[in-house]
C-alpha cells in the first residue's frame, strides 16, 4: 500500500491538459528565444502569426467548457484532501487562470493583442526620436483597456490588485503600498548620507574588457554557482533575459558591453539566478498545474541573490578577484581587491533603472508604481506622463533626465501593456535579503564558503525551501514558509545600512 493518494481519473485529465498548455507555452518560448537569438530580420511577421496561432491554441485549450465542468468536478473531489496536498493546489492554481481567461471576453482580448503589437513599433520609434507625442495615443488606449480589464474583476479593494496578481498572485496593492511607505523614507535618508560622502572611483570598470575573457569568466562564475549545463545554455542577445522550454533546458542570454566591464559578468550572474531556480522545481511538477515558478517577485529573489548578496559580496571577490586581475592585468593590475570592491558597489543616481546600483534601484520602481496606480485611479493623465516623471525623479533621485528617451520612454514594458509588472522588481530585491538573512542564520559558515569559491549550501537552501515547490505556494505564503515572515523591508534596509555604512563610512 502506498501512502500517496491514487491520481483520479479526472485529476489525471487535469494533468494531461496542463501538459498540453505547457507543450504550448514552451514551443512559443523557443519561438520566441529563436527570434532573439538567431532569427533573420525576414522572419518577424511570419513568426508573430505562428506565435499568435500557439497563443489562439492556448486561450481555446483552457477556456473550453469542458475544463468547466472538469474544474467543478475536481473541486468536489478534493475538497475532501488536506488544502495542502498537489491535488487540492493543482485545481486551485488552474481554476484561477482559468477563471482569469474566461472572464476577459474575446474582443477584449484581440483588441489588446492589436493595439500592444501598434505600441510597440510606436514605442521603438518614440524612444529612437525621443518624442513621447508618438507613444501617446498608444498609451492611451493600453491604459484604458487595463482599466476595462481590471473592472472585470470587481470588486476588488484597489482597481490595481488584479493587475498586480497577474505577475503577484495573493498580493495586493495595499500590502504593496504599505512596504513602500515603510521603505522610501529610510532609503531617501540613506542616499542622502551617501551623496555627502567621497564616491569610490570605479573608472577601471567603465572600460572596455576582453569580450572572449569576459566570457570565460561568466561561464566559469555560474559554474561554480551550480548552474546545470546539461540542461542549460548561454547565448547572446541585445537584451538578456532567461526562458525556458522545460525542467530540461533552462536558457539565458548576455551581452557584452564595449564601456562597461562589469554589465554582462552581473548580468550573467543574475540570469543564471533566474535559470537555476527553473532547473530546481521538482521533477513530479514536470508538465503539471504547478510547473511554474511562485511569482515574479520570487524568481527576481533568486536572481537578485546571486546577482548582488554573493556576486558583490567581498567574500566572492577575495575568491574570483586573483584570477580575475590576471585575466586583465592591464586594468586592473594596480587596482587593491578593497578599491575594486568599493568601486563595483559605487552608488550614483543614474536615469536608467536597468543601470541602477542596489542602493538607488528600488527608488526607481517606487516613481513607476505611483505613476501606474495614478493612471489607474485616474488622478494622472497619460499627456502630464513626461514631467510627473521627471519631477519624481529629482524628488526621489535628485536628477532630471534631459530627454523622454531617458526619462519616461526607457522601459518596455507599457507597451506590452505589462502594468503591475515593476513593483516585482522592488520586491523581490526584498525577498532575496530576507531569504538570505535565514540561510545565514541557519548556515552562519556560508560566507566563509563562498571565500573559498563553495557555493552548494546556498543553492541547496533555496532548492529546499523555494525551488522545489514550483508554484505550489503563492508568493507570501512561501516567504512566510522559508522565513517565518511574509515580505518585509526591514532586512533590505539593514542590509543597505550595513553595507553602505561599511563602504562610505556612514
Ligand atoms: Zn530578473
Amino acid at each position: 500500500m502506498s501512502d500517496k493518494p491514487q491520481t483520479s481519473e479526472k485529476m489525471q485529465e487535469l494533468i494531461n491538459l496542463a501538459a498540453e498548455l505547457d507543450d504550448l507555452s514552451h514551443i512559443n518560448a523557443l519561438m520566441g528565444w529563436d527570434q532573439q537569438v538567431y532569427m533573420p530580420r525576414g522572419g518577424s511577421e511570419e513568426r508573430g502569426t505562428q506565435s499568435a496561432l500557439i497563443g489562439r491554441l492556448m486561450h481555446e485549450k483552457l477556456t473550453s467548457e469542458k475544463v468547466g465542468k472538469l474544474l467543478a468536478d475536481l473541486e468536489a473531489e478534493v475538497g475532501d484532501l488536506n488544502a495542502d496536498t498537489d491535488e487540492a493546489r493543482a485545481v486551485k492554481v488552474f481554476k484561477k487562470a482559468y477563471e482569469k481567461q474566461t472572464k476577459v471576453p474575446w474582443p477584449l482580448l484581440m483588441e489588446f493583442i492589436k493595439v500592444t503589437t501598434g505600441a510597440h513599433e510606436a514605442w521603438v520609434e518614440a524612444r529612437t526620436k525621443s518624442d513621447f507625442s508618438i507613444f501617446q495615443p498608444y498609451l492611451q488606449k493600453i491604459v484604458d483597456l487595463r482599466i476595462e480589464y481590471a473592472k472585470l474583476f470587481q470588486p476588488y479593494d484597489h482597481i490595481y490588485d488584479a493587475l498586480l496578481d497577474d505577475y503577484e498572485p495573493g498580493m495586493k496593492t495595499a500590502d504593496v503600498k504599505k512596504i513602500f511607505d515603510e521603505l522610501r523614507p529610510q532609503q531617501v535618508e540613506l542616499l542622502k548620507a551617501i551623496a555627502e560622502k567621497e564616491p569610490p572611483d570605479n573608472s577601471f570598470i567603465k572600460t572596455h574588457y576582453k569580450t572572449e575573457y569576459q566570457e570565460l569568466l561568466g561561464r566559469y562564475v555560474i559554474t561554480r554557482f551550480g548552474f546545470d549545463w546539461n540542461r542549460g545554455r548561454l547565448d547572446l542577445t541585445a537584451h538578456p533575459f532567461t526562458t525556458e522550454f522545460g525542467q530540461g533546458d533552462v536558457r539565458i542570454t548576455t551581452r557584452y558591453l564595449d564601456d562597461d566591464g562589469g554589465s554582462a559578468l552581473f548580468s550573467t550572474m543574475h540570469e543564471a539566478g533566474h535559470a537555476m531556480y527553473g532547473q530546481g522545481i521538482a521533477a513530479k511538477y514536470n508538465r503539471h498545474p504547478l510547473s511554474g515558478a511562485a511569482s515574479l517577485a520570487i524568481h527576481e529573489s533568486q536572481s537578485r541573490l546571486w546577482e548582488n548578496l554573493v556576486g558583490r559580496s567581498k567574500e566572492f571577490w577575495s575568491f574570483f578577484y586573483p584570477s580575475v586581475q590576471m585575466l586583465f592585468p592591464e586594468i586592473l593590475g594596480n587596482v587593491s581587491m578593497n578599491d575594486f570592491y568599493r568601486g563595483i558597489n559605487k552608488v550614483e543616481p543614474s536615469m536608467i533603472r536597468v543601470e541602477a546600483d542596489e542602493a538607488t534601484y528600488n527608488m526607481h520602481i517606487m516613481l513607476r508604481l505611483e505613476i501606474e496606480m495614478g493612471l489607474m485611479e485616474g488622478g494622472m493623465q497619460v499627456a502630464d506622463l513626461p514631467e510627473i516623471w521627471n519631477s519624481k525623479m529629482q524628488e526621489y533621485l535628485g536628477i532630471t533626465p534631459k530627454n523622454d528617451a531617458e526619462g519616461v520612454l526607457q522601459d518596455v514594458h507599457w507597451s506590452g501593456g505589462m502594468i503591475g509588472y515593476f513593483p516585482t522588481y522592488a520586491l523581490g530585491n526584498l525577498a532575496s535579503v530576507q531569504l538570505w538573512d535565514k540561510l545565514l542564520e541557519e548556515n552562519p559558515n556560508v560566507h566563509d564558503e563562498i571565500a573559498q569559491g563553495k557555493f552548494d549550501t546556498i543553492l541547496g537552501w533555496m532548492r529546499e525551501h523555494i525551488h522545489q515547490y514550483g508554484a505550489k505556494y503563492e508568493p507570501q505564503e512561501l516567504m512566510l514558509r522559508a522565513t517565518g515572515s511574509k515580505i518585509t523591508p526591514e532586512p533590505y534596509i539593514n542590509y543597505l545600512k550595513t553595507k553602505y555604512g561599511e563602504i562610505y563610512d556612514l
